[in-house]
């Protein structure tokens, strides 16, 4: 099953995405760790990105689609593949259903964590606020542009995986193990549903 998860900083997306890919044993896909890994490699590359992802702006596409491409191709993810913090745009969408289809596969569901802005932000200072947090961009001075980020280039992806027939929307407010409770509920509804690829 290849699963996308969509939903702004501070959703839980990282904790619920770990959950997820050991209840259905296949690998975890998060291009924000994959351009950490670009970033420690001390590449041209890497230098480039650094300073974007330190900003909270989104890393050029054709980058993040390089690396989604060369992670895609390891040879793990026959099985399907959870893709956390990818697509965050509509390019990088349409390009992934290309990559996939290519493979004669496709994004069997997509969900979306939903929290309100005012707990987002709350969650998001306590993150940032850690004497130890080693992320430049969970600063909090750094989360208001995050968040329109996510508003204005990520959040058009529940319009197009609704009009793709694949989206569902999960409240990301309770416990950690409510929210993957109803994440969970998802998923098999999903798969119980006739004539999908279930793998
Ligand atoms: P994350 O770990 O998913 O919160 O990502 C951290 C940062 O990496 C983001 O704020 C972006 O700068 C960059 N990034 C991660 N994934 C993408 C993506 N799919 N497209 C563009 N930038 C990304």
């Amino acid at each position: 099953m290849r699963v996308v998860f969509v939903g702004p900083p501070g959703a839980g997306k990282g904790t619920q995405s770990k959950l997820l890919v050991d209840y259905l044993a296949i690998p975890h896909l998060s291009t924000g760790e994959l351009l950490r890994e670009v970033i420690r490699s001390g590449t041209a590359v890497g230098r480039t990105v650094g300073p974007i992802m330190a900003e909270g702006k989104l890393v050029p596409d054709e980058l993040v689609l390089g690396v989604f491409r060369e992670r895609l191709g390891r040879g793990d993810c026959g099985e399907g593949c959870l893709l956390d913090g990818v697509p965050r745009t509509i390019r990088q969408a349409e390009a992934i259903d290309e990559i996939f289809a290519e493979r004669g596969e496709a994004v069997d569901i997509a969900i979306e964590l939903s929290v309100p802005d005012a707990e987002l932000v709350r969650r998001l200072n306590g993150r940032g606020n850690e004497p130890e947090s080693p992320r430049p961009d969970d600063r909090p001075e750094k989360i208001p542009l995050r968040l329109k980020v996510y508003q204005d280039q990520t959040k058009p992806l529940v319009d197009y995986y609704q009009k793709h027939g694949v989206l569902r929307k999960i409240d990301g407010i309770g416990t950690t193990e409510e929210v993957f409770g109803r994440i969970q509920g998802a998923i098999e509804a999903m798969r119980s549903q006739a004539g999908r690829v279930t793998r």
